[in-house]
Order: C-alpha cells, then sequence, then structure tokens
C-alpha cells in the first residue's frame, strides 16, 4: 500500500535534475559562441533568459506583479477551496479566455489542425503509457479506481496518438495534423513554483501535433508550424521583439542539420540560446521555445515546437508509405500560443512593465472586457446612455453604461481603473447631437465623433478576432462585486 501513496516522478524528470547542459548563443552569422564570449550589449533580455535557463530555478520567492492585476481587474483569483494552481476565473476573466480559446483555435483549423477530443485521465497500467510517462518531464496527480491507478493527463499528446495508432493513414494523409485545446492540462508541479497565472496546476494548453512521413517532411512541416506560432502571438497582442528563443537539441541533430537549425534561427531575426545535450534523454531529438521575459526577470516559455522521433514507434502509430511499407512516422509536437493562462499573464506583466514606463496599461483591444462605457452625468441621462450602449452592441462592440448615483468624475476614474479604452461622457448636449466627446485612454486626449465613427474604428482594430458580448449586465449599477 506504501508504494502506491509514493510520489510518481518519470524517469525523464529524474534525469532532467541530472542533466548536463552545454549552453551556447546562436549569433546571427550562424556560429555557436559560449555564453562568456557572447557580447550580450543590445540583448539585455537574452542575456536575463540565459541566465534563466543556467540557473533552472524555478523558486517564486516575490509575488509577480500580475497578481495583484488579475484581481484587480476581477479577472481571476485563487481558490481557497481547491488545489493551490487551480483557479477561479470571474465574468470577465472567463471572457478574456474563452476569446483568447477561440481565437487560438481558429488559427489551428486555418492551418490546417483536425480537432478532437480525448479523455482527461488514462489508466497507468496501459503499457504504452506506462513507458511514455517514465519519458515527459512532468509530475502527475494520480486517481486510484476500481483497483486501477489513472492519472491526469498532462498533455494531449496520449489522446491523439491512442487516435492515430487506431486509424489507417497513407502517406497521402501526412502531414497529418490533429488538434485539441486541453481544458485541463493537469501538472502537479511544486508548490514553491505556484505563481499566479504563470505556472499552474491544471491549465489550458492549445496542443496540435503533425505525424510526418520522414526528417525532410517535418522540417517543412516545422517552418509552416513557425508561421502559425508568430501569427498566432502577434494576433493575441504581443510583439515579435519581446520574446527569447531557446532552442534544445541533442549534439548529433545539431551535427547533421546546422543549415536547417541555422536558417530557422534566422527567421527568428535575433541571436538565439542554444542548449545541447551529448545524448538524447528526451524523445525529442530538438525543440524550440518563444519565452517571455517578466517584470521580476523570469522567463516564461510561450510557444513551442518539437521534433519527436520515438512516439511514432512507441503508440504503434503507422502509415502505409509510397512503396508498401508501413512505417512510423516523425511526430512534431506544437503549441502556437502556450497555456491560454500563461498569455493572461503576460499580457499583464506586460501591461505592469509598460507602466514603469508612463504607459498607461491596458489589455489589447479585442480583449478589453468593456470597450467602450457611456458615463451619464445625471439620472435624466441615463435612458440616452443606455441607448448608445445597445446600439454599440448591436454593431458587437462592447459596451456599457455606469447608472449608479455617482459623481461624474468618480465613474471616469472608476472606468480608467478598469482600463476600459473609450469613455463616452454624455450630458444635455448630447443629446441629439451628431457627435459625442469620447476620451481616449491610449492618447489620454478627448475627440469628437459620431458613435459611427468610434464604433467603425473599433471595428478596424478588432478586425479578424472573435467576439464576445459585455460579460456582465450592461448596466453598472447592476453588477455584483467579486473582488475586494
Ligand atoms: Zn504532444
Amino acid at each position: 500500500m506504501s508504494e502506491k501513496k509514493e510520489e510518481v516522478i518519470s524517469e525523464a524528470l529524474k534525469s532532467e535534475e541530472k542533466l548536463k547542459s552545454q549552453w551556447y548563443i546562436l549569433t546571427m552569422g550562424g556560429d555557436l559562441v559560449t555564453l562568456d564570449e557572447f557580447d550580450f550589449k543590445g540583448h539585455k533580455n537574452l542575456q536575463t533568459f540565459s541566465g534563466y535557463e543556467v540557473e533552472k530555478d524555478r523558486t517564486v520567492t516575490q509575488e509577480p506583479p500580475h497578481v495583484s492585476l488579475m484581481k484587480s481587474l476581477e479577472l481571476v483569483d485563487y481558490e481557497p477551496a481547491s488545489d493551490p494552481g487551480n483557479m477561479r476565473y470571474y465574468p470577465k476573466g472567463r471572457m478574456v479566455k474563452a476569446l483568447l480559446e477561440e481565437f487560438v483555435t481558429g488559427k489551428v483549423l486555418d492551418y490546417g489542425g483536425m480537432a478532437v477530443e480525448t479523455p482527461i485521465m488514462y489508466s497507468m497500467n496501459h503499457p504504452t503509457l506506462a513507458n511514455y510517462l517514465n519519458r515527459f518531464p512532468a509530475r502527475q496527480y494520480t486517481i486510484e479506481h476500481d483497483d486501477d491507478r489513472y492519472f491526469l493527463r498532462f498533455a494531449a499528446c496520449f489522446g491523439q496518438f491512442l487516435m492515430a495508432h487506431d486509424a489507417t493513414i497513407s502517406y497521402r494523409d501526412l502531414p497529418l495534423r490533429m488538434y485539441e485545446l486541453t481544458r485541463y492540462s493537469f501538472r502537479r508541479e511544486q508548490r514553491g513554483e505556484l505563481a499566479g497565472l504563470r505556472r499552474l496546476r491544471a491549465f489550458t494548453m492549445p496542443d496540435v501535433h503533425a505525424l510526418c512521413r520522414d526528417l525532410k517532411q517535418g522540417k517543412k512541416e516545422f517552418l509552416r508550424r513557425y508561421k502559425l506560432v508568430e501569427d498566432t502571438l502577434t494576433g493575441i497582442g504581443f510583439e515579435k521583439d519581446e520574446f527569447e528563443m531557446g532552442i534544445r537539441m541533442t549534439e548529433e541533430f545539431w551535427k547533421k542539420n546546422k543549415r536547417f537549425v541555422q536558417s530557422f534561427a534566422r527567421r527568428f531575426g535575433k541571436p538565439v540560446l542554444v542548449e545541447l545535450w551529448k545524448e538524447r534523454i528526451f524523445y525529442f531529438v530538438l525543440k524550440y521555445d518563444l519565452n517571455f521575459i517578466d517584470a521580476l526577470e523570469n522567463a516564461s516559455a510561450l510557444a513551442t515546437d518539437q521534433f519527436d522521433v520515438e512516439n511514432g514507434e512507441r503508440y504503434g502509430i503507422t502509415f502505409m508509405d509510397e512503396d508498401g511499407r508501413e512505417k512510423h512516422p516523425l511526430v512534431l509536437h506544437c503549441s502556437p500560443s502556450g497555456a491560454i493562462e500563461r498569455d493572461i499573464y503576460a499580457l499583464l506583466e506586460k501591461a505592469h512593465m509598460g507602466m514603469k514606463k508612463g504607459i498607461r496599461p491596458s489589455l489589447p483591444l479585442w480583449l478589453a472586457p468593456t470597450q467602450v462605457r457611456m458615463i451619464p452625468v445625471s439620472e435624466d441621462h441615463v435612458a440616452l446612455a443606455q441607448k448608445y450602449a445597445k446600439r454599440m452592441a448591436r454593431s458587437k462592440i462592447r459596451a456599457d453604461y455606469d447608472d449608479r448615483p455617482e459623481r461624474v468624475q468618480k465613474k471616469i476614474r472608476d472606468a480608467e481603473k478598469e482600463w476600459i479604452p473609450y469613455i463616452v461622457v454624455l450630458g444635455e448636449r448630447e443629446i441629439g447631437a451628431e457627435e459625442v466627446p469620447v476620451r481616449v485612454r491610449e492618447d489620454g486626449k478627448l475627440h469628437s465623433m459620431s458613435l459611427k465613427k468610434l464604433a467603425s474604428e473599433i471595428k478596424k482594430q478588432v478586425k479578424g478576432k472573435p467576439y464576445r458580448p459585455v460579460p456582465l449586465p450592461m448596466s453598472v449599477q447592476g453588477r455584483p462585486r467579486f473582488v475586494g
């Protein structure tokens, strides 16, 4: 019985601890130079990232700034009744997360991903899975039930691979792209590593695999997916500049595929941190990750992709090749955005870092829970505010109105505290007027424009993004307060 209680730590995790890595910077010229030799001038974030990676210390000693923001904006909070690292999402947070989920999924479908759904728990006694668990560097939750032992999935890999194992696949079907947005994937991260939305025990992961015929097809697909990654991250509201790339590979892969790795790194456009392993301990020969450096100078991987040379065989996935022989595919594992929660974390940390430089914090317009707030100057103007908010909502713009019996200045201040991008104050002068005064958060100025013009300006900025209505009643007075 005592054996059952023992923590399940995979062999991969144990070997990761023992792992000796060699660290380099891959320059724009395609050379590997040691960290000591590289001149980090003008590459401050790369230096921070390199230091963070070499240390491999994931302990959190200070609360990251996004934690107080996720609460004060009433997005997300800790759930004291759950296991730490499992969060509650208030209506605004749920909406932001849902929009991100829809956007990333849309990108993957455009790329050609076939969406599937697979179980969240699997038997630990399934021979393939038991073997795989030992190759994946993560800690699992386990559940005992009917004399069997199950683990909660930490990625979508198993479900998709088991499905591919049972499928009949021809070389003509390759690359075969399978996608699932896991809600949730579970990892039993150590308590000291948990920090707000950055590292969780239950998270939402877009996971897209591609089965490829061989390394040649795999490389082509890998580059195509890099484009998916870039489009996804910039579409969310990040800039390419805000990331540092890490490429991790075996020495052998580097030696045999130097030109491919060099040209891939050149697409990123900046020097890249390289981690080289003498032997292959994981199931992949190469993986890369794009890392966001936060306000406390911690690095967090968002997007990633991997060349997996083991699991085609391990899971018995086969395809019929042109020569009539059954072969195992090469598998690519990609998350184009990283965990959705981590995107929210990075957006909030980014807003915080901007604030330090004197930039008014905001979320990307397409994610702002309220895009336009109508503020009536008195009770007499509530009807007008309501009418205008509804008019905006009909054009699929998230508008609400502040009908509380408060002074106008207080209402404006509260709207600013919510980071609302457009505030319209409505009084006597605005009744029947063509134009209304719009306070634009981005430039801090008052612009006079028609509602139609404001609507078309917003529509232009959120073009191609999913839409959801305001996540709370349109009347601010009719809203509960969730935090504080
Ligand atoms: Zn995977």
